[in-house]
């Protein structure tokens, strides 16, 4: 049977961002008849909007992406299904059953590859449901890959790993934010930690920042330093990729009419309270950087076990070591098994596409175990890690799986 034909697939793929598209390509490599479907009309998923600097020039995921998209369409058994998000899916005899928005009937697979990646935190500060808030990762789509200019004077909310690659990438473009800062802490942003957590987090990155950088981390770091310096920094902030981060201010609101115009600020004290009057600053886009998490929804509802990794960004599957789920025949790679960059996820999609091979007996355990080693490089290498701890968190599912698949969704 051809990829495009009738009948049983060997590898159903959902996602075709880094990691499925990269074991499309192996599953190719293996001769199995695979489809990979995604809701997107454009391959690549959030490579699209990655960029950043390598030694000698820039890292353009778009790039990366069409090298992959061309090492799949190389592959006679294998399909690529864009425009097509699988809103539906259920195991059953031998297999598994899909539903895909433009397939009129159900598609068979035998096995079935989760590589639906990961998505963002929200920021839900009063006002953002104005025009011209947008999240981070949709300012880096429309930068990097449409090339749209997101605002004159934009305003980055928040201290995770995606508001410092923005910013790096706006600042590329020639149009840097004019600020990066907290939320101000509430009760519809507990998700995101106490300003106190997302300064750890900011300053986890420090030794990627400036010169002043990694001493002022070690400073910041003593509680008791904090509570000394913090107040006495600018209120203007620190300079950083020709944008200003402001660690002793936070965002407490988006202003403005009929769309954003500006933030209302106040100043924190070195807890992390916010303290004194309010004043605005004018922002004509505010890009909201709460963070990722893994999106776990497909592996649930087809009974996967899962466990709750906070190292991992949420909530994930117990898996083998090749991404194999509690249910047989069900995998899963990429960012749904926990937030890390783009190689990584290439890295645990073509593992799992050779463990399915295994399983038909087209590929040995040399092959196996060159795809696993490849993971554990990959993530060595990574620049940075999105949550700290992201191998530890990965030894815990490890020894869940171990336990007899232990997790039931609670976080371990
Ligand atoms: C907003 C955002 C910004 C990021 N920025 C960076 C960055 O700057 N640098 C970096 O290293 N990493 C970044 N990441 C992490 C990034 O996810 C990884 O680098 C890498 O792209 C993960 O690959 P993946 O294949 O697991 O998932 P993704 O690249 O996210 O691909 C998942 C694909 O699954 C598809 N999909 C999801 N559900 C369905 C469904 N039900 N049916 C059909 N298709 C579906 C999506 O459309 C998407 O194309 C970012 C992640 C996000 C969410």
């Amino acid at each position: 049977m051809s990829a495009g034909g009738e009948g049983v697939l060997d590898l159903a793929v959902v996602g075709a961002g880094p990691a499925g598209l990269a074991a499309a390509a192996a599953a190719g490599e293996r001769g199995l008849v695979t489809a990979v479907f995604d809701e997107s009309p454009v391959a690549g998923g959030r490579l699209l909007g990655q960029l950043h600097p390598v030694p000698g020039g820039w890292w353009v995921g778009r790039a990366e992406a069409a090298r992959l998209v061309a090492a799949v369409e190389d592959r006679p058994t294998v399909s690529l299904r864009l425009g097509a998000g699988v809103y539906a899916a259920a195991r059953e005899e031998g297999g598994f059953r899909l539903h895909a928005s433009v397939s009129p009937t159900p598609v068979r697979a035998r096995s079935l590859l989760v590589a639906t990646g990961a998505t963002e935190l929200p920021v839900p500060l009063p006002g953002w449901n104005l025009p011209g808030v947008i999240t981070a990762g949709a300012a880096q789509t429309l930068a990097n890959v449409w090339g749209v200019e997101v605002g004159r004077r934009s305003f980055v909310v928040g201290l995770s790993p995606l508001a410092f690659a923005v910013a790096l990438e706006l600042s590329a473009a020639g149009v840097p934010p004019a600020a990066i800062a907290p939320p101000a802490p509430g009760p519809a942003l507990a998700h995101l930690g106490p300003p106190a957590a997302q300064w750890r987090e900011a300053l986890r990155l420090a030794r990627l920042g400036p010169v002043w950088a990694r001493p002022g981390a070690a400073l910041l770091a003593s509680p008791a330093l904090r509570r000394a310096l913090l107040p006495r920094l600018p209120r203007s902030g620190l300079p950083l990729l020709g944008s200003r981060l402001r660690l002793n201010v936070a965002v407490e609101a988006v202003v403005g009419r009929e769309s954003a115009e500006g933030v209302r600020l106040r100043r924190l004290d070195g807890d992390g309270r916010p303290v004194g009057p309010a004043w605005h600053e004018a922002a004509d886009a505010v890009l909201l950087a709460g963070g990722l998490r893994p999106v776990p929804d497909l592996l649930r509802a087809l009974g996967a076990r899962m466990a709750t990794v906070e190292e991992l960004g949420g909530e994930v599957p117990v898996v083998d070591p090749d991404g194999a789920t509690t249910v047989p025949g069900l995998y899963a790679a990429g960012n749904a098994l926990g937030v890390e960059g783009a190689a990584v996820a290439m890295a645990q999609g073509r593992r799992a596409a050779l463990a399915v091979a295994a399983r038909l007996g087209r590929a040995d355990g040399r092959a196996q175990a060159e795809a696993r080693a490849a993971v554990e490089r990959a993530r060595a290498d990574a620049p940075f890690a999105f949550h700290a701890g992201v191998a530890e968190g990965h030894r815990r599912i490890a020894a869940l799986w171990q336990e007899g698949g232990g997790g039931d969704g609670r976080a371990v």
